[in-house]
């Protein structure tokens, strides 16, 4: 969320953009839950904006506000607000965190000059002729002293070991917080965003160390087909194991992703275009192969197949250039008839 955006949401205009916001989710029919509200919030606060331009493209297309629609939008318009919001939260936890521990360090430093003082001035007193009741005096001082010096340093240890298992526990929340942003949460594969950010990195790296690189797409043939027969969890189970075997393949230094509802993504570093198909022909046969079963019933629902379309990056090729070829490849192997994969130069020829 921009400052700007964040500021009319917060600002005292917001509960007139709450009653708009309902006004036009009314108007289209759309429920008023929470996320809706959200989305719809974000829609009238930043008319400009790209989830605004996203939902105005989803109104003049006549398509309705399904759970799906808005958990998508959602997805790829809302967490980034929400991840800002836990980071910042945990930011100020470790800042507090932070002054806590200098001060008890402060403190520790103080005490441990106060300690020096004392052992100086002990170090004076005996200097000179002492008796030996000035000496037990000196001595009981410095027991005094010693022993409160050493309490002090056990509280400052603790209060370390505290903050510092303090901190972990919130690195290990960011960590989640991270992984869920990044993660699909049906197949665990990374999610698009994560994708997108990984193939510019990728990208950068094939460049600064003039190496190849080469990008796939695949899509589940006939899906909707599927969904319509066996309904759409099943079809959801098969999106899960379709990603498995694309997971297995995809394992670092490789990377796979869910690119969208039955649609995936890989990245292969360092690899060409025709390593990269050989990859994807073991993915394709062994998804093709796979008798499907019902879970909870055993039933028997067939098989499916994957087409996939790949790209081999030219030197210097932006991401979305090398995507769209892939997608171009994509396209060329449904209209070739399905259950193949094809590479963007044969594309190229033929056409
Ligand atoms: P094609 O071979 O041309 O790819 O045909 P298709 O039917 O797979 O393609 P289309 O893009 O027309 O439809 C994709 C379908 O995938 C629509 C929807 O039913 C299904 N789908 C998308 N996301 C999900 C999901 O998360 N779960 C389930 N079960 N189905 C999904
Ligand atoms: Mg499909
Ligand atoms: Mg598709």
């Amino acid at each position: 969320m921009t400052g700007d955006l964040e500021v009319r949401l917060r600002g005292p205009g917001a509960y007139g953009l709450a009653r708009k916001a309902i006004e036009q989710m009314e108007r289209y029919g759309v429920w008023p839950t929470a996320l809706n509200f959200e989305i719809w919030m974000h829609f009238v606060a930043d008319p400009e904006g790209a989830l605004a331009r996203e939902v105005a493209r989803l109104l003049t297309s006549g398509e309705a506000f399904t759970d799906r629609v808005t958990d998508e939008l959602a997805a790829l318009y809302l967490p980034k607000a929400r991840l800002n919001e836990q980071i910042r939260d945990a930011g100020d936890q470790l800042s507090r965190e932070l002054t806590s521990v200098s001060q008890a360090i402060r403190a520790a430093q103080k005490s441990s000059e106060a300690y020096g003082e004392t052992l100086a001035t002990a170090s004076e007193s005996l200097g000179g002729q002492a008796d030996v009741a000035e000496l037990r005096q000196t001595v009981e001082t410095l027991a005094v002293a010693t022993r409160r010096i050493q309490r002090e340093n056990k509280s400052l240890e603790k209060r370390l070991a505290e903050s510092s298992s303090e901190v972990t526990k919130l690195r290990e929340h960011l960590e989640q917080v991270r992984r869920d942003a990044t993660t699909d949460g049906l197949t665990n594969l990374a999610n698009r965003k994560a994708f997108d950010e990984e193939l510019d990195r990728a990208c950068s790296e094939a460049d600064s160390k003039g190496e190849v690189l080469t990008l796939a797409v695949i899509d589940i043939d006939h899906f909707k087909n599927f969904n319509d027969t066996w309904g759409h969890q099943t079809g959801d189970q098969v999106i899960r194991y379709v990603a498995s075997v694309i997971g297995r393949v995809g394992a670092p230094p490789r990377f796979a992703a869910r690119y969208g509802g039955e649609e995936f993504a890989m990245i292969f570093p360092q690899e060409t275009a025709d390593a990269a198909t050989a990859m994807l022909e073991e993915i394709r046969e062994e998804v093709a192969s796979r008798m499907l079963k019902r879970r909870s019933t055993n039933e028997d629902l067939g098989t499916i197949t994957v087409s996939a379309g790949l790209a081999e990056r030219r030197p210097g090729e932006a991401a979305h250039a090398i995507m769209e070829r892939a997608d171009a490849a994509l396209y060329a192997s449904k209209r070739g008839g399905r259950n193949r994969v094809t590479k963007a130069d044969s594309v190229a020829n033929a056409a």
